[in-house]
């Protein structure tokens, strides 16, 4: 079997990969270093997980160094909470963090005092100054795709102006938006970017790393490039959307004593149908509580994955599957959930639950059992013999999913591969059995159906003439325990939820979440593991929930079901 953390998808190199491989053929670097820089102003999405698997894996196929930054420039959003899931994220997905040259973890708020002192380098230089111009006029200034800018009046100012104001900034003198930092770079520019880009703004807030130290914060453009200097990025990848700032990334490299000139590289964001991947959207589900939490089993967030079920190998799967690429397009969450069931077949340890419970009396049990319990064994894993043997115990008194029985005695033997009254099916891994009799209660509904086994039939073929009409699963009623299931279903009912002038929450799905209570497990389950999935034989794959399962109660949630039924059903 293969590690829990390892991809076991063989593909062709991307062309990051072809670009890299190039340039360790050329001499260009003897070794790469990339980074992974969220922003924790909320939980990592499966979006980010693509490109953590991109970054983290270049590092460890071409033995370079990957390190994780936090790009912590904007306090407002930022919290705590967010760093520790991120790096717990990271973690569970098999890269490691910290404690190690190969990886390591930085915050672009440590550099704060060197982007500093680079800001009053470029103001030396002429080449930034501090602007007066409000937020509406700077828009105004700035001209439109097709229209130049014009010059800000306070673009002349001199250079001991702009370090007197720039300190006035940096002191606390003015109010939030009183002013800001600018490039002067060319206001004329094809690219609004360099028509004199703002690197520093006024935010009066306390930063999570650096308290009330500042109250000047630089912005991404400004922080980011210098940050891969610092660290000596040599692949700074990122996504698409930021192929309009690279001339900037490079201005501001061009124009500052760096110790390094890292490169940037794009490439197409991760967009997945029936699934919203901004942050923002997300935070606000958690917020109005549309959702339990960040890590809700629904939400596409790894944290929710995790708690859902999903293996760690199965995202790096599905992220070696959909390959990366310079084209945007949007892929099938078909395809997410493929991988998720594919690893699951695989690696699932198999186990019995019947999820709306019918109880069969076999009212010959004690007549061919010396005892009131029969221990019957059953395979962990069909195909992984090495995963053992598990025990379960057969009784006279057996529960069996009220779907798999039918008092219609029309239905043919194809049509319905279960049980019917008056013919006789076989309960996996113990005996065949018939059902005699539907006993009711007083309100007609059914109290349970007498049966009767085929003596000898345990691991054995029953006698000529009888036919069982299929196999299926079960659970001894004295002996199992009672469960919570929890049934998910996508989050949204709408392909694309996010699309232009769509409202998100329109979109939800009514039915994503259906709680089942009264489930009955088999015995074995009481021993079920926290981050394990498991195969319920012919429902699908459950895993323990790890915020409301306890000794006490097992609540377990639905990973995926067996077959990929979302197309029947809308249809
Ligand atoms: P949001 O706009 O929702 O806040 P973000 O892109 O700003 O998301 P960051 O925390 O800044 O989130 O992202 C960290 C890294 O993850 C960035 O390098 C970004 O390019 C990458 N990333 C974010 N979303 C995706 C995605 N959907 N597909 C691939 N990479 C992504
Ligand atoms: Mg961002």
């Amino acid at each position: 079997m293969t590690k829990p953390n390892e991809s076991t998808v063989e593909r062709p190199l991307n062309f990051i990969e072809q670009i890299i491989t190039q340039d360790l053929a050329t001499g260009k670097h003897s070794t790469i270093t990339t980074r992974f820089p969220p922003e924790p102003n909320g939980y990592l999405h499966i979006g980010h997980a693509k490109s953590i698997c991109l970054n983290f894996g270049l590092a460890e196929r071409f033995g370079g160094v990957c390190n994780l930054r936090f790009d912590d420039t904007n306090p407002a959003k930022e919290d705590q909470e967010y760093i520790d899931a991120i790096i717990r994220d990271v973690n569970w997905l098999g890269f490691p963090t910290g404690g190690d040259a190969k990886s390591q973890i930085f915050f672009a708020s440590a550099y704060f005092d060197q982007l500093y002192d680079w800001a009053l380098d470029l103001i030396k230089n002429g080449k930034a100054y501090v602007c007066g111009l409000s937020p509406d006029e700077a828009r105004e200034y700035r001209g439109t795709l097709t229209e130049p800018g014009r010059p800000s009046p306070y673009r002349d100012r001199s250079v001991e102006e702009n370090l007197a104001e720039f300190e006035k900034m940096r002191s606390g003198a003015y109010d939030e938006g009183a002013c800001v930092l600018r490039a002067k770079i060319d206001m004329a520019a094809g690219n609004i970017n360099l028509r004199d880009p703002i690197l520093y703004r006024i935010r009066k807030q306390s930063h999570h790393q650096t308290g009330d130290k500042w109250c000047i914060y630089p912005t991404y453009d400004y922080a980011h490039g210098q940050g891969d200097a610092i660290e000596g990025i040599t692949h700074s990848i990122c996504t698409l959307e930021f192929a309009d700032h690279r001339p900037l990334y490079e201005w501001l490299l061009d124009n500052l004593p760096v110790p390094a000139q890292p490169r940037q590289y794009e490439f197409a964001r991760l967009e997945l149908n029936y699934t919203i991947t901004s942050k923002r959207k997300l935070k606000q589900l958690v917020d109005e509580n549309y959702v339990d939490a960040w890590d809700d089993p629904r939400m596409p967030t790894i944290a929710g994955m995790r708690r859902r079920g999903y293996s760690p190998r199965a995202l790096r799967n599905f992220c070696d599957l959909i390959g990366v690429t310079k084209s945007a397009s949007t892929v099938d969450v078909g395809m997410l959930e493929f991988a998720v069931r594919d690893d699951l077949n695989a690696n699932a340890p198999r186990a019995m639950c019947v999820l709306s419970p019918l109880k069969l009396v076999i009212n010959n049990f004690a007549d061919h059992f010396s005892e009131s319990t029969i221990a019957v064994g059953q395979p962990c894993h069909p195909q992984h013999p090495e995963m053992g043997e598990r025990t379960l115990p057969f009784t006279a008194e057996v529960f069996i999913d009220v779907s798999d029985f039918t008092e219609d005695t029309s239905l043919s033997r194809k049509k319905f591969k279960r049980l019917v009254l008056g013919d006789y099916v076989r309960l996996r891994g113990a005996s065949v059995i018939k059902a005699e009799k539907v006993v009711r209660d007083e309100a007609g509904e059914i109290s349970y159906v007498e049966c009767s086994l085929v003596p000898n039939t345990i691991g054995e073929d029953p006698p000529e003439g009888i036919r069982p009409r299929g196999v299926i699963h079960w659970v001894s009623a004295t002996e199992s325990v009672e469960c919570e299931v929890r049934l998910y279903d996508r989050l949204f009912n709408d392909p694309s939820p996010d699309a232009g002038g769509k409202e998100f929450l329109d979109c939800l799905n009514p039915e994503s979440l259906v709680v089942i209570s009264g489930a009955r497990a088999e015995i074995n389950l009481n021993g079920a593991e926290l981050g394990v999935a498991y195969q319920f034989e012919r429902e699908g794959y459950f895993t323990l929930d790890s915020r409301y399962s306890t000794a006490e109660k097992l609540v377990f949630n639905r990973t995926i079901g067996l077959k990929d039924n979302w197309e029947s059903k809308v249809s």
